[in-house]
């Protein structure tokens, strides 16, 4: 269905029984449902860009569950990013959030921000770091940055290597390119190692794109659309150059045909097209970025500093990439059972719990391909929670600027997870990720993994 008009909300309600946010406060102006009114009065000029607007459209997760929920067809994601940045000119964000924002914007601030994040945790007193917070989080309880990124300690090209079904580094079984997001990068480089160790062992040649950088959901989120498209053009320029490559050799000839003309840069595309199996993404919130929010961003703020940023990038490559944007369990599901054979007999099987993220609840739909994975691999003990699917109050900067709500959506899932006894909790979002670990004490011995982790350790690797 397209996406409809706010004047087709028949305020039936059926999003307010998905609404994470709405189920805690319980108040009519903390659901889908008024958003969309107030949106619609400041529209119509009833209402003015206040705090109180600002601060009543910024009380939401950005999770998608309404939209997916809504029998309307409305796109209440699109809205509200629309109107976040309508408010963000007229009420900046906080510094912490703009600070944030900025750090984002370009790589080589976020690579001198992780890095002066690393010194500064190590000359922080124990104590000190027990006694801030960030949101309810200890800043004791942040995960450590990388020693290095991630990026840099893998090479571009990482051969398939030799499996039981007879794919080798010169007869792979097919070719990936892997964005890894800066999460992956600068925070859980042993995601994005897992991620690679599991590809090539199914017999897939892994290719990082060069000059990747933030997927530029956070700056979509604080309503910094013109950042987004500048991360936005980076990344496809990025990814469409990976796709390109066959092996590693670069194909100048098609990369300059495709600066000349609209059909050259098609016929490049289709070629880029049959040149990857997928793009893979291990974090649901990128995927969001490359699959559902590049399309559309494509197409808006066409004026010339859009244009010269997007003009290396083919027409069709926006959704030629959302096509093959695939997020990483999901692909594992497809070759569930050459990984359950290949996984060392004697693995050790781990008692896990898992926490579906919102994005890959609402963007992916991969929830129940998920848990096939964790009940059919042997390196996973499965045992089941009854809010699995709850949101868990990160949402991007969400736990930072409500920490009350946030704490209140995740008071019954600490109980529940703790209750399942299970050594790992089990999460595919790296702000889940943050959240779920810093919720946790000192005391609890329950780890807070990506399953890939897991995963690449059953193979072996
Ligand atoms: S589910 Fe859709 S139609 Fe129903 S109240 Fe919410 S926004 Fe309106
Ligand atoms: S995106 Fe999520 S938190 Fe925001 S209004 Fe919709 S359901 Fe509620």
């Amino acid at each position: 269905m397209t996406d409809q008009p706010i004047q087709n909300c028949g305020k039936c309600g059926l999003c307010l029984s998905v609404c994470p946010v709405y189920q805690v406060l319980k108040q009519e102006q903390a659901s889908p449902r008024a958003r969309l009114q107030l949106i619609k009065a400041f529209e119509k000029k009833d209402l003015s860009a206040s705090p109180l607007l600002k601060d009543l459209v910024s009380q939401c997760l950005m999770c998608g569950a309404c939209k997916v929920a809504c029998p309307s067809g409305i796109n209440h994601y699109a809205k509200f990013m629309e109107m976040r940045e309508q408010l963000a000119k007229a009420q900046p964000d906080p510094p912490a959030i703009r600070s944030l924002v900025y750090l984002l914007a370009k790589e080589y601030r976020l690579r001198m921000g992780a890095g002066l994040a690393r010194i500064g945790r190590r000359l922080t007193p124990a104590a000190l770091e027990k006694k801030y917070k960030i949101g309810n989080i200890p800043v004791s309880r942040f995960p450590e940055m990388n020693r290095r990124p991630l990026r840099s300690t893998l090479p571009r090209v990482s051969p398939a290597k030799d499996t039981a079904g007879g794919y080798s580094r010169g007869n792979p079984r097919g070719r990936v390119v892997y964005f890894t997001g800066c999460a992956t990068n600068y925070m859980f480089a042993e995601t994005g190692q897992a991620t690679v160790n599991i590809l090539t062992r199914l017999g897939y040649e892994v290719v990082i794109p060069d000059g990747q950088t933030c997927c530029g959901i956070p700056m979509m989120f604080h309503g910094a659309r013109d950042q987004a498209v500048e991360n936005m053009a980076v990344n496809l320029t990025a990814i469409q150059e990976a796709m390109r490559e066959n092996g590693g050799d670069t194909t100048e000839n098609a990369r300059g045909t495709a600066a000349e003309n609209c059909d050259a840069m098609d016929k490049a595309c289709d070629e880029a097209a049959k040149n990857c199996d997928a793009v893979i993404v291990d974090c649901t919130t990128c995927g969001a970025a490359l699959k559902d929010e590049y399309p559309a961003l494509m197409n808006t703020n066409a004026d010339s500093r859009h244009a010269t940023l997007t003009q290396k990038i083919a027409p069709d490559m926006p959704e030629t990439i959302a096509g093959k944007t695939r997020d990483i369990l999901s692909f594992l599901h497809d070759h569930i059972d050459d990984l359950a054979a290949a996984m060392k007999q004697d693995t050790s099987k781990h008692k896990v719990i898992y926490h579906a993220p919102c994005h890959s609840r609402n963007s992916f739909n991969s929830m129940a391909k998920v848990l096939d994975l964790l009940k059919a691999l042997p390196c996973f003990d499965y045992i089941p929670v009854p809010d699995a699917a709850a949101c868990c109050g990160g949402g991007g900067t969400f736990f930072y600027e409500y920490p009350d709500i946030s704490q209140k959506m995740m008071a019954k899932k600490l109980a529940n997870a703790r209750a399942a006894g299970a050594d790992y909790w089990l999460t595919d979002c790296p702000v889940c990720r943050i959240n779920l670990h810093g919720s946790l004490s000192g005391q609890d011995s329950l780890k807070v993994v990506h399953p890939v982790t897991l995963i690449s350790k059953g193979l072996g690797e």
